[in-house]
C-alpha cells in the first residue's frame, strides 16, 4: 500500500490545493507549487541514488503522486511528467558513461533545481507515441532535429525535455532515439497555448523544432534504442504516474461530494442531502469503484517494483482501469453536487475535468484494450 515517502511530510498541500481553482481558471502553469515541490525535495524523490536522489520506486512514486494530485491535478500530472523523464533519462547512461549533460540534468534535478518532461507525440502519430514521423539527421558528430510536437506537458515551464525522433538513416517509425536537450536552445519554440478541457493549467501545448542542433552526449541509450527506452522505462512508470493522478483526482472528488452531501440542508424538512439514501448510495458506489481502482494502483505498482512476471498485465491495465474509474467516480460525485457543483459552487466540476485527460492521454484507454486484447490473445502488440 501506499508508503509516507519523507518528502511528502514537507509538502505544502493545502497551499497547492489553495491555489488548484485559480490556476485552472487562468489556465496558468502553478509555478508557485512546482517551487514547492522542489523546496520538499520532491523532484530529487525518483532520481536515483547513484546520481544524487532520493531513488524511490514505484510504489512511493505513487502515494506522493496520489497526494499531490489529490490537491491540484495540474501540479500532478507536472509532476509525472517529471518523475518519467527522469527514469528514462537515468535509463539511458551507462554504467561507465562519463559525466555529461544527462547526467547534469538529473544531479539538478536531485536538488530541485531541474523540472523534465516528456516530448513523445508527434502530429504525425497522434496518440500512437512510439512512432515517430521526425527524423534525425547526423551532422557533426551530432544530430539536427526537425519535429512538431502536439502536446508537451510543462511546455515553456520545464528546463529540460526528453525529446523522442525518427533514428538517422531509416525510415521505420520504430527505430526511434530519445535525446535530452535544454529547453532554451535555439531551434525550439511554444507553437501555441493550450487551453484544455481538465489539467488546464499544465501547458501540455505543442513544441516547433527547426533545425535543434543536438550533440551525441545527448541522446539517450545507443543509436535506435529509443523504442526500448519507451518500453521499458518510460511506460512503466508512466502507467503508474498517471493511474495515481486518476486515484488522486477521483479521492479529491469523493471527499468534496461527501462533504457537499453532509452539510448541504434542505431546510424544510430538518435535513441534508446526506439524509436522501440515493445519494448516499451514489457515494458509497463512488467509494467502491474507487477503493478497488486504488487497491489495484498499488498492487500493480508493488509487481513492477517487484519486477514480477504479472507488471505484464498490470503495466497494460492499470491506466486505463484508474482512468475510466475516476470518470465515473467524478460523475457520480458531480450529480450528489447537483447544481451547485454544476455551477461551480466547489471543485467538483474541476475534478470532474480532470479526471477526463487521462483516458485521452496515450496510450488512450481504447489503446490499451487493444494491446491487452492481443497480450492475451498471444498477438504481438506491434
Ligand atoms: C493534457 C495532456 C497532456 C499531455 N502531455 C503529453 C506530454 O507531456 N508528452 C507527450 O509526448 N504527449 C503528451 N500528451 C499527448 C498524449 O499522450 C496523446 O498523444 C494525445 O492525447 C493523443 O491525442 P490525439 O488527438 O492525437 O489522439 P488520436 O491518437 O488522434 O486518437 C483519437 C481517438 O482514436 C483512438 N485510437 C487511436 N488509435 C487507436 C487504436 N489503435 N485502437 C483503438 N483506438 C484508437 C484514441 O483512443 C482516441 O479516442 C498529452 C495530452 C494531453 C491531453
Amino acid at each position: 500500500m501506499a508508503t509516507e515517502t519523507p518528502a511528502l511530510t514537507q509538502l505544502p498541500a493545502d497551499a497547492i490545493a489553495g491555489r488548484a481553482g485559480r490556476v485552472d481558471r487562468e489556465a496558468r502553469f502553478p509555478r508557485e507549487s512546482v517551487a514547492e515541490l522542489a523546496a520538499a525535495g520532491l523532484l530529487g524523490l525518483a532520481v536515483p541514488e547513484r546520481f544524487g536522489g532520493a531513488g524511490a520506486g514505484p510504489t512511493e512514486i505513487a502515494g506522493a503522486v496520489e497526494r499531490i494530485a489529490g490537491a491540484c491535478a495540474s501540479t500532478g500530472m507536472v509532476f509525472v511528467m517529471h518523475v518519467v523523464a527522469m527514469q528514462t533519462l537515468a535509463a539511458g547512461i551507462g554504467e561507465e558513461e562519463p559525466d555529461g549533460p544527462k547526467h547534469a540534468a538529473l544531479a539538478a534535478a536531485a536538488r530541485g533545481e531541474h523540472l523534465s518532461t516528456l516530448a513523445y507525440s508527434e502530429r504525425g502519430t497522434r496518440g500512437h507515441f512510439w512512432a515517430q514521423v521526425s527524423r534525425a539527421q547526423s551532422q557533426d558528430g551530432g544530430v539536427l532535429i526537425d519535429a512538431d510536437k502536439s502536446f508537451v506537458t510543462s511546455a515553456g515551464e520545464a528546463d529540460s525535455y526528453v525529446l523522442a525522433c525518427g533514428a538517422p538513416g531509416s525510415v521505420d517509425p520504430l527505430a526511434t532515439e530519445l535525446y535530452v536537450v535544454s529547453a532554451d536552445a535555439p531551434g525550439i519554440e511554444v507553437a501555441a497555448p493550450f487551453d484544455g478541457l481538465g489539467i488546464r493549467a499544465n501547458a501540455s501545448a505543442p513544441l516547433r523544432v527547426r533545425d535543434l542542433r543536438v550533440t551525441a552526449d545527448r541522446r539517450l541509450g545507443d543509436p535506435a534504442a529509443g523504442f526500448g527506452l519507451m518500453m521499458q522505462a518510460t511506460l512503466p512508470w508512466f502507467v503508474v504516474g498517471s493511474a495515481a493522478c486518476s486515484v488522486g483526482i477521483a479521492g479529491a472528488a469523493l471527499e468534496a461530494a461527501v462533504g457537499h452531501a453532509t452539510g448541504a440542508r434542505l431546510e424544510h424538512v430538518a435535513s441534508s442531502l446526506a439524509d436522501i439514501p440515493a445519494v448516499r448510495a451514489r457515494l458509497a458506489e463512488a467509494k467502491v469503484r474507487h477503493a478497488q481502482a486504488r487497491a489495484y494502483l498499488y498492487a500493480v505498482a508493488g509487481e513492477i517494483e517487484a519486477a514480477a512476471p504479472s507488471a505484464q498485465v498490470g503495466v497494460l491495465a492499470l491506466k486505463a482501469v484508474a482512468a475510466e474509474m475516476a470518470v465515473e467516480v467524478t460523475d457520480l460525485c458531480l450529480r450528489v453536487g447537483g447544481g451547485a457543483a454544476y455551477a461551480k459552487h466547489g471543485p467538483l466540476e474541476r475534478h470532474f475535468r480532470d479526471a477526463r485527460a487521462a483516458s485521452v492521454m496515450a496510450p488512450t484507454t481504447d489503446l490499451l484494450y487493444d494491446f491487452l486484447g492481443k497480450a492475451l490473445c498471444g498477438q504481438e502488440l506491434f
